[in-house]
């Protein structure tokens, strides 16, 4: 057995210099996080050798003997972590991601064609809610089954309840999903269930931003109010990357319909490492260090959010209820792109991200920040003030150098940063 580094140095040299990248930057992408070693030593194990199709008990393989006591242990934690009544709620711990996990919900809730509304992608919906675009079906959840996807109140940025009830009232869907990936607000889940209900639809809560917070109670629980609910694992549940979905077993035979949509409908054998990973994570999830995790990630939230609106920022909605913000910069007549293009340059991390009313979604408006990972590298509030104003620096550079190459293109502004004297300074500080 040769070590990684003997075998294939390339590769060796390529993880250490992205660990320290993660490490000596300031990571502010909404979706990431730092996961632990227990976790990542579990998600490295012999574990990945092993086939396992099917469920704990009925394999298509021999020799899973340790294999079911991991998936087992894993759907029991999943089950405690979320405080759920193992009588009422099961749980599937296989899917592979995120995506996989709701293409195998709407293949367990919906037959080919039957229409779906979630929310759209540029008011921060994912692209598995049933992204399409006017000139083009998207994603596998507009291709395959009828999408009207509802929207974010372009001026307040919350979402618009009430034309979600009146489209609905015309639509007629089998299925409301609500979740998001840039939305920085709770969701009405009883607005919600009220408006499937008229229409017999199910309820599905995407929470995979928001799962740490909600296992935790920071956040509201969609657990009370929804059909099946599906998150990621590698956010803020800080877990390896997977996927995992939730269902009630004593409706409309949803046990079965959600198991069978894992394997064999969209998926093969389970990796077997990355579930004994989560439930790695979920034993952490359980304990009172990450209850005050979570707490601090919000109230890092919020003072990365206050910060910002002293400088006289736009926030969208005005502010945060979770891990993320979401930082209009229409009204200083900047894109996403080039705050972005900065950041990096910087060796701050975050994201360029469309915000309500944006019509260019190539170019969008906004970017999105959020904390789960500094927090995980024990940042506080006063650390994120601290943050706060090194992006407003960021934001003053790009408006300069925006000044300076006289022109709207990406590439001018590019030329244009060269030899800012502002942007070595900063990089040095951060
Ligand atoms: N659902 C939501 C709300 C997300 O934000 C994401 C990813 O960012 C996903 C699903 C998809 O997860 P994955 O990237 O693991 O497929």
């Amino acid at each position: 057995n040769i070590p990684l580094q003997e075998e294939d140095k390339e590769i060796y040299d390529l993880i250490q210099k992205e660990k320290y990248r993660q490490f000596s930057g300031l990571e502010l992408i909404a979706s990431e996080n730092f996961t632990s070693l227990a976790v990542m030593e579990a998600n490295g194990s012999p574990l990945t050798n092993k086939y396992s199709e099917g469920l704990p008990g009925a394999r298509y393989y021999g020799g899973n003997e340790y294999i079911d006591q991991v998936e087992n242990l894993c759907r029991k934690r999943a089950l405690q972590a979320f405080q759920l009544n193992p009588e009422e709620w099961g749980v599937n711990v296989q899917p592979y991601s995120g995506s996989t996990a709701n293409f195998c919900a709407l293949t367990a809730l919906l037959r080919p064609h039957d229409r779906l509304m979630g929310l759209d992608l540029p008011s921060g919906g994912h692209l598995t809610h049933g992204w399409q675009t006017s000139k083009k079906k998207i994603s596998t959840s507009s291709i395959y089954f009828e999408s009207m996807p509802y929207q974010a109140d372009p001026v307040t940025g919350f979402i618009d309840y009430d034309k979600l009830e009146e489209n609905a009232n015309l639509f007629r869907p089998k299925l409301i999903i609500c979740g998001a990936s840039a939305y920085s607000r709770e969701f009405d889940y009883v607005r919600l269930r009220k408006i499937a209900d008229q229409h017999g639809a199910y309820l599905l809560a995407d929470i995979a931003h928001i799962s740490g917070l909600v296992a935790t109670r920071e956040m509201n629980n969609p657990f009370e109010l929804c059909d099946v609910v599906t998150t990621t694992t590698h956010k803020t549940l800080r877990g390896p990357r997977a996927g995992l979905i939730f269902f009630r077993k004593k409706k409309d035979e949803l046990e079965n319909r959600v198991n069978s949509a894992v394997f064999p409908s969209n998926q093969g054998g389970p990796h077997n490492n990355t579930i004994a990973a989560i439930a790695v994570a979920l034993k952490q999830v359980a304990t009172p260090e990450f209850q005050q995790y979570a707490k601090q990630v919000c109230a890092n939230a919020k003072a990365l959010g206050d910060a910002l609106l002293s400088y006289g920022y736009k926030l969208v909605t005005g502010g945060t209820d979770n891990h993320l913000i979401l930082w209009d910069l229409k009204p200083i007549k900047l894109t996403g792109s080039k705050v972005e293009k900065i950041c990096d340059m910087v060796n701050i991390t975050l994201n360029k991200n469309s915000v309500p009313g944006d019509v260019n979604m190539v170019s969008p408006g906004g970017v999105r920040v959020g904390t789960p990972a500094l927090t995980s590298r024990s940042f506080k509030e006063q650390d994120f003030v601290k943050v706060a104003e090194y992006l407003h620096r960021v934001v003053q550079i790009a408006i300069k150098v925006q000044e300076k190459s006289g022109s709207k293109m990406m590439k001018d502004f590019v030329v244009a940063c060269q030899d800012v004297e502002e942007i070595s300074a900063l990089k040095k500080e951060v």
